[in-house]
């Protein structure tokens, strides 16, 4: 792809500067972090904000109700959004981000009309049942099982680390409809309204003190059939097109942020004295904050063509796992380096004067959780190493 920005897409980007400093003034403060009905609010009423000036699902096709912008306006609107410090996606992530888009490529036209729409003007947040106790890395072994009665799935079972199911209205979940096949083909992948009766959802506290995700145990939970997205038992094929939207694209925004981390570090150190000076003095923090900051930009280069090859094909392939193994590794490390700056004072969760140490710690902390979520780095070595390099694939039972 041509990396030079157009003059159409200079326009887009002013364009876009210009109503973000319109309308940012406007949104009220952030909710607290634990306040999820206020979050869940808050994050709505932004989706409706960029629905409203036509700015929602920006890289969805038009003709399903999104801006059908470019790659390359894609990431300049990530760009910008991220500069001006708009909100981020939030809770609408599940719906935004890998939801939608797998319901623009495999539900029905009935499906997309009555679904896309909701997700694009924040109407409805959806949460993602694909993880049980048994079954996480290999999510083929799920157990959840639907059984067919007339027009209905009788579905009973249990999911885990459901995040914002406490808030949300839709599930796109994975259940077993074959109990007799190897456990790839059993599988189907639905849309459960999460007010059908039967749901018991009890959040689950993480050791950041949050309770984001959930348990979610299922008891005879009626989900009609017109509910199936895709042939009954081929929701196995339908998950791998999710995986790769949300491996794919989904870091974007949060990597974008990262850059803007290095720099605040950069920025940070020259005011941290230490006995013979200010911490930027130190060449090894200057190597180390240097180096991710390049392996960063490489990471961008990757994003970029990722994007590209999404719009081409309609799918994020194997590069998706590329950027999740490369992208979490380094945000781990980025923590690691900013506790190494703040010292002593990385013990402390509450900022210590003017230095940011509680943004700093949760960081670190949350930092843990991204080598796990949307496939474990071990995963994304596998599907590496088996769909890029060749190399022999892992016995399948
Ligand atoms: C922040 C966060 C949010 C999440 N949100 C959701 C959500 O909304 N919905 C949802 O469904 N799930 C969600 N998850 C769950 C996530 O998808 C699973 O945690 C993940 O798939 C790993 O499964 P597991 O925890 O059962 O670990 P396991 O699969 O039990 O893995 C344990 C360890 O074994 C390793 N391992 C397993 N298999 C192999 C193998 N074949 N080769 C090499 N090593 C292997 C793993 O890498 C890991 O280190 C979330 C997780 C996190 C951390």
């Amino acid at each position: 792809m041509d990396l030079r920005y157009t003059d159409e897409e200079q326009d887009f980007r002013h364009e876009l500067r210009s109503w973000l400093q319109s309308v940012l003034g406007d949104v009220p403060p952030e909710p607290e972090r634990h306040d999820w009905a206020g979050r869940r609010g808050w994050d709505s009423a932004w989706q409706r904000t960029l629905f409203d000036a036509g700015y929602a699902g920006i890289n969805w096709p038009a003709e399903f109700g999104g801006r059908g912008a470019t790659p390359t306006e894609h990431l300049i609107f990530l760009e910008e959004t991220e500069r001006a410090k708009a909100p981020y996606v939030g809770m609408n992530f599940v719906g935004l981000l890998h939801a939608g888009p797998t319901l623009i490529v495999e539900a029905t036209d009935e499906q997309k009309d009555h679904h896309l729409p909701g997700i694009l003007k924040g109407d409805h947040v959806w949460c993602q049942g694909f993880s049980e106790p048994g079954a996480g890395s290999d999510l083929a072994s799920l157990s959840c099982r639907a059984i067919r009665d007339g027009d209905d799935y009788i579905v009973s079972g249990q999911k885990i680390w459901t995040s914002f199911a406490h808030v949300a209205d839709y599930c796109e979940m994975l259940v077993r409809t074959d109990t007799n096949v190897p456990k790839h083909k059993g599988i189907s992948w639905v849309i459960m309204d999460m007010l059908t009766p039967g749901i018991d959802i009890r959040p689950l506290r993480t050791m950041e003190g949050s309770t984001e995700f959930c348990e979610m145990f299922l008891d005879e939970v009626r989900i009609p059939v017109s509910s199936r997205v895709g042939d009954e038992n081929d929701g196995w094929r339908v998950a791998m097109t999710t995986l790769s939207f949300e491996r794919g694209t989904a870091f974007v925004s949060e990597m974008l942020q990262t850059m803007e981390l290095c720099r605040d570090l950069a920025t940070l150190a020259t005011k941290i004295t230490r006995s013979s000076g200010v911490a930027w003095e130190d060449a090894g923090l200057r190597r180390d904050l240097g180096r991710v900051t390049a392996e960063l930009d490489a990471l961008w280069a990757l994003t970029r063509r990722n994007i590209s090859e999404a719009t081409r094909t309609g799918l994020v392939g194997a590069g998706g796992s590329v950027f999740k193994l490369a992208y979490t590794d380094l945000r781990q490390r980025l923590g690691e380096i900013a506790l190494h700056l703040l010292d002593r004072a990385s013990l402390s969760l509450d900022d210590i004067g003017e230095l940011p140490t509680g943004e700093h710690v949760q960081g670190r902390i949350h930092g843990l959780s991204m080598t796990i979520a949307a496939g474990t780095t071990q995963v994304q070595k596998n599907i590496i190493s088996e769909r890029l390099l060749g190399l022999p694939k892992e016995p399948r039972v």
